[in-house]
């Protein structure tokens, strides 16, 4: 059973729970945007997906990338898949006209990814960095190096790479050790070993185009002193640049995306953006990858979820309790309590996470677009907030759930027939890339929440509050003002805390991420449960009756428990304060 687009759900919470044509229609390039027009396009890419790309992903675990001297080989099917990607515009859905883009909204870029994620994540890693190294290219590059790579980047004509990791250098990438030597034509040679590079060598496009962050020599150590260059396979007078595959990793999924070791032997580059500036420039394509990621594991976990619950409503085992359900003597497994409790939990995560990733992604544009500036910072605050929450705790839930849907299938589900220990595997990296997990929730704790002493957090949780506020008397909307003002109590604990001891917040970053993500999720699962049933305009199959009903009965409960974790170390710190 392939994946299938699912196009009412995505719908249903596009139109009749964000408005997203009403968001877009206040900012003046996206005036012209209308729901027709988002639903056409919604509507071809989940075809296109469905049809395509989703045949593909059975064969892309089970051939896997080839490496034999120096090339890199697709699995079948896989280069004519992206020939017809290109060539029908999906990458160039949210570059700008003047770059050969379409000038879309990001949101349909966002659907568009998370549908082919959840469709074939090995596949999608190819053009799953492009919007970010054209952003890249658009915002740090030279008028030279836009002339030459900004289009075919932009319409995916040329795939692109992020070059970042070395054998020593992972999360820490200011010991990056990669050199950089200027040329008198104004050029560089770039030299040193780049490992895990997705996308690294392939046969999808005729060229490459490589981001990769290096030192100059009289650079500072540290990750003040990296630039970042564009070296091509392929240079602008044909010839082959000095940049070579050595090897690609034998992995525990994903094995329809060659993790690449290059070697750059003096392979001639171009500076982007300022010297010793480099990350700089660089987490432009880090933070359009990381939403990208949390789409990721939106788009694994609505695939699990297909499998599971299409498995479950064929698969009859032994008596449900309750009321006997059929004349047969054995119930579906879906009618088994344990297994419609897995099955509406996922359901609750894929809502939710949809809700917040479709969001993020119109805060995208309005941060760009939006006339008032007072409301340009609010979706700046919004981005920087969630993203880390959304590469963090959907891919946490893309693996574990998809480890629960596993569990729907009993032994079947371990062996190899029925896909959902392919989507089990593929779907682990999703913790580990675009900053680790631990990575992201320090990132959002003490970066972003205790670095303006919790003033972003604050408004941002009054704004949700204040958006439902039609629902404040209802349980839920209680709920969601007692976890938003025990968000806050805990923040004021961390940063009152953090001055004695400098080490708790890293100690407990992760319960409260996930505490922050169970809030938000408390507001989308509102969001949803607000829509009147009779006004949903895509007829989405219950979904606005059973993912609330999970939320509140099975997620949501977890927030007191990170809580309590997080109290408990705050109480020891003071404890110890006291008795000093
Ligand atoms: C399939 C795959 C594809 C990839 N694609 C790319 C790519 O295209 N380009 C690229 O440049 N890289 C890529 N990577 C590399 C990836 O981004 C790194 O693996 C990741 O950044 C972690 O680095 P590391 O593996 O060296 O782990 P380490 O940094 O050594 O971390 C090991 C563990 O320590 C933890 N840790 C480290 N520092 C801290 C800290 N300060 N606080 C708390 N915990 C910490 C980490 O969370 C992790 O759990 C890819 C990796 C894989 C597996």
């Amino acid at each position: 059973m392939n994946y299938q687009a699912p196009l009412n759900d995505i719908h249903f919470i596009l139109h009749d729970v964000l408005k997203a044509p009403e968001q877009l229609q206040t900012l003046g390039c996206f005036s012209d945007i209308d729901a027709d027009l988002i639903r056409q396009v919604t509507d071809e890419a989940g075809k296109f997906v469905s049809e395509q790309i989703a045949p593909l992903q059975s064969i892309g675990d089970t051939v896997g990338c080839q490496f034999k001297e120096g090339q890199v080989t697709t699995p079948p099917g896989f280069a004519a898949a992206y020939q017809a990607f290109w060539q029908s515009g999906w990458p160039a859905l949210g570059c700008a006209t003047e770059d050969g883009g379409q000038g879309l909204p990001t949101v349909l870029e966002a659907v568009l990814y998370e549908m082919l994620s959840g469709a074939n994540h090995g596949w999608t890693m190819a053009p799953g960095l492009l919007h970010g190294a054209y952003e890249c290219i658009k915002h740090h590059g030279s008028d030279a190096l836009k002339a030459q790579y900004l289009e075919k980047v932009a319409t995916g004509e040329w795939l692109a790479t992020m070059c970042l990791t070395e054998p020593h250098a992972g999360s820490d990438l200011g010991l990056a050790r990669t050199k950089a030597l200027a040329q008198v034509d104004g050029s560089y040679l770039v030299s040193g070993t780049k490992i895990f590079i997705s996308g690294g060598e392939h046969d999808l496009t005729t060229n490459i185009v490589h981001l990769v962050l290096a030192r100059l020599p009289d650079a500072p150590d540290g990750p003040k002193g990296l630039s970042l260059f564009l070296a091509p396979k392929v240079l602008p007078d044909g010839s082959r640049n000095a940049v070579y595959c050595d090897r690609i990793e034998e992995k525990m999924g994903l094995h329809g995306s060659p993790t690449c070791v290059m070697r750059f032997d003096e392979a001639k580059a171009w500076l982007v953006g300022e010297p010793n500036r480099g990350l700089n420039a660089m987490f432009v394509m880090m933070n359009a990858a990381r939403l990208h990621v949390g789409l990721q594991g939106i788009g694994l976990l609505e695939a699990a979820w297909q499998k599971a619950d299409g498995y479950s409503k064929e698969r009859r085992q032994m008596r449900a309790p309750g009321p006997r359900k059929s004349t047969q003597s054995a119930d579906l497994i879906a009618e088994h309590p344990a297994m419609r409790r897995i099955l509406d939990t996922q359901r609750a995560w894929v809502a939710t996470g949809r809700v917040l990733a479709y969001q993020t992604a119109l805060e995208l544009d309005i941060a760009k677009h939006h006339p008032e500036a007072s409301r340009r910072s609010q979706a700046q605050t919004w981005c920087s907030l969630v993203t880390p929450v959304l590469k963090s705790a959907w891919t946490e839930q893309a693996f574990a759930g998809s480890s629960e849907c596993l569990q729907v299938f009993g032994g079947h589900g371990y062996v190899r027939e029925w896909g959902i220990e392919q989507i089990v595997r593929d779907s682990r990296v999703t913790m580990i890339y675009e900053g680790t997990n631990e990575i992201q929730a320090i990132d959002l704790l003490v970066r972003k929440v205790m670095a303006d002493g919790g003033a972003g957090l604050r408004s941002l949780l009054v704004s949700l509050v204040n958006d439902v506020a039609q629902a404040s008397e209802s349980m839920e909307g209680i709920a969601l003002q007692n976890q938003s003002n025990e968000l806050v109590r805990i923040t004021e604990g961390l940063l009152e805390s953090g001055k004695l001891n400098p080490e708790l917040p890293f100690w407990v970053a992760g319960d409260y991420l996930r505490a922050f993500s169970l809030t938000l999720m408390a507001w989308a699962g509102l969001k949803i449960k607000m829509v009147p049933q009779d006004a949903s305009s895509s007829n989405a199959d219950n979904l606005l009756l059973e993912p609330p009903k999970a939320l509140t009965r099975w997620v949501l409960p977890e927030f007191e428990m990170r809580c309590a974790i997080i109290n408990s170390q705050l109480e020891a710190c003071r404890a110890l304060a006291s008795a000093l």
